[in-house]
């Protein structure tokens, strides 16, 4: 299990939701979505209605699911959660839109993983506020229309390109979130220690911030196995000292890459010249599935410019040499 991972498993939720914002006014950053998002709920107070359907798009671990929370408790409305992956069919949608209040919040995290009859389903939904329910089979088949009552629904997508333009269309609202600053990240680390009754110096926080790849819930994760390491080894205070021993043990190094990410680095620039190299040798050269390197390792190091993506295969760039404390050979590709 890689601690700089953005996913999260049960256990991972169930911490994470102790620290989670309970309103806008306590979302750290995004400051954009945050002023769009105030006014859409805003104005649908104003007008006592549902407010639009929003969508968020963005990486994982940015505060997707917080902010379906937040426009839940800002409405006063209670949340109902599914997800893509969960609606294989039409009928399970239909069973979740037919069991909604008047104005409760449905919040669809991964929708661009959703099956398409049922896509075509909730585009009349969030619409018309009707489903067709179909009985019986083949020539016989009717469509009774069943009113549904006015919910907001919130969509969460890492991918908001894969959406189909009419269920995209039909978001009265998207954010758009982005990386994290660090300053930003501090913010969340304190915000998380004051919660978790840890003491956090300054440093401290510069140093968990600055390895957290722009992510919040990497930060959360971060933290709290500094303060194992502190609590154990330390003096309980999460310090610029502690943070380093601890990150130290985990093989987090200064950038937030992990051993995975510097495996795939060092295999690239000492086994390949830094390159080109085809996914899959670079794969079988670090022992790991092609899907894990592709999927978990690269984005990150693509978007910090330490490996570029040719149709080639892969390179490394000049920051990559550098990181790994290596001279890139005279012909190196740039
Ligand atoms: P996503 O749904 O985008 O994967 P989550 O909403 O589950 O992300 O957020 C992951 C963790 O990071 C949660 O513990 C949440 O409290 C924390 N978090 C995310 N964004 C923020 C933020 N802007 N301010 C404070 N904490 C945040």
């Amino acid at each position: 299990e890689r601690l700089v991972t953005t996913g999260a498993d049960e256990r991972e939720r169930a911490a994470e939701s102790a620290l989670r914002p309970h309103g806008l006014e306590e979302f750290v950053g995004q400051k954009v979505v945050r002023e769009q998002l105030s006014l859409v709920l805003d104005a649908a107070k104003a007008r006592q209605a549902p407010s639009d359907h929003v969508l968020f798009s963005g990486p994982p671990g940015l505060g997707k699911t917080t902010l379906a929370m937040i426009v839940a408790s800002e409405m006063g409305a209670p949340l109902r959660q599914s997800s893509g992956p969960a609606i294989q069919h039409a009928g399970d949608l239909a069973a979740v839109l037919s069991s909604l209040d008047e104005g409760e919040v449905l919040f669809l995290d991964e929708i661009h993983r959703m099956a398409r009859p049922a896509e075509e389903m909730l585009y009349i939904a969030m619409e018309d506020f009707r489903v067709d329910v179909v009985v019986g089979k083949g020539a016989g088949a009717t469509a009774i229309p069943l009113e549904l009552p006015k919910f907001t629904l919130v969509g969460a997508t890492t991918r908001a390109g894969l959406l189909p333009a009419p269920l995209r269309d039909r978001f009265g609202f998207t954010g758009y979130l982005d990386f994290y600053t660090p300053e930003e990240l501090v913010q969340v680390l304190r915000r998380s220690a004051s919660l978790l009754g840890v003491q956090l110096t300054a440093e401290g926080a510069a140093e968990i911030g600055g390895r957290s790849r722009g992510t919040p819930r990497i930060a959360n994760r971060l933290l709290r196995r500094v303060r194992d390491w502190a609590q154990v080894r330390g003096s309980g205070i999460v310090d610029r000292s502690a943070a380093r021993a601890a990150l130290e043990v985990y093989e987090v190094d200064e950038r937030g890459l992990d051993r995975l990410d510097r495996a795939v680095l060092d295999a690239l620039c000492r086994r390949f010249g830094g390159g080109p190299v085809g996914l899959s040798t670079l794969a079988v050269v670090v022992g790991e599935e092609a899907e894990t390197v592709e999927t978990v390792a690269e984005p990150f190091l693509v978007r910090e410019g330490l490996l570029g993506r040719t149709p080639r295969g892969r390179i490394a760039l000049p920051d990559t040499w550098g990181h790994l404390g290596l001279t890139p050979p005279r012909d190196a590709p740039a």
